[in-house]
């Protein structure tokens, strides 16, 4: 059966879309810039390329004092996702981590991509995601 498979790529594609410059190669997640980041081309050529939807993480903080509304320790991560067809650089992405205990995460820690909401700004969907460590596998 291909069905859920094509459903799933499907749903990958809209959600882990970024841009990669082929002047040096820098991936930009989510939003495809005028203007290079890193090298300045501008305005940049970008190629459409898919992250993974599992990474690394590169650093964390952890927000400690929150106003009452959110849940708190609250860490925040930097994440390096790779392309999913294996070339190239990662993009590095910031997320919120969730469903997370302090104690399990770490610089190099593994963690997906988990997505909470889905919107449409035109034909444009919008990302909405946090990171979580993967469940169900003993490291
Ligand atoms: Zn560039």
């Amino acid at each position: 059966m291909s069905g859920p498979r094509y459903h799933r790529s499907r749903e990958q594609d809209q959600h882990l879309l970024a841009f990669e410059c082929q002047e040096c190669g820098y991936v930009s997640f989510p939003e495809e810039r005028e203007t290079c980041k890193r090298c300045g081309a501008a305005p940049a050529t970008w190629e459409d390329t898919h992250l993974a939807e599992r990474g690394t993480i590169r650093t964390f903080v952890v927000q400690e004092y929150l106003p009452d509304e959110f849940e708190s320790p609250q860490p925040v991560a930097i994440v390096d996702l790779p392309q999913a067809d294996g070339d190239g650089e990662p993009a590095r992405v910031y997320g919120l981590l969730t469903e997370t205990h302090l104690e399990e995460i770490d610089v190099g820690t593994e963690v997906e991509a988990r997505f909470r909401e889905l919107f449409a700004d035109g034909d444009r969907p919008i990302n909405s995601f946090k990171f979580a460590v993967p469940r169900g596998e003993k490291r």
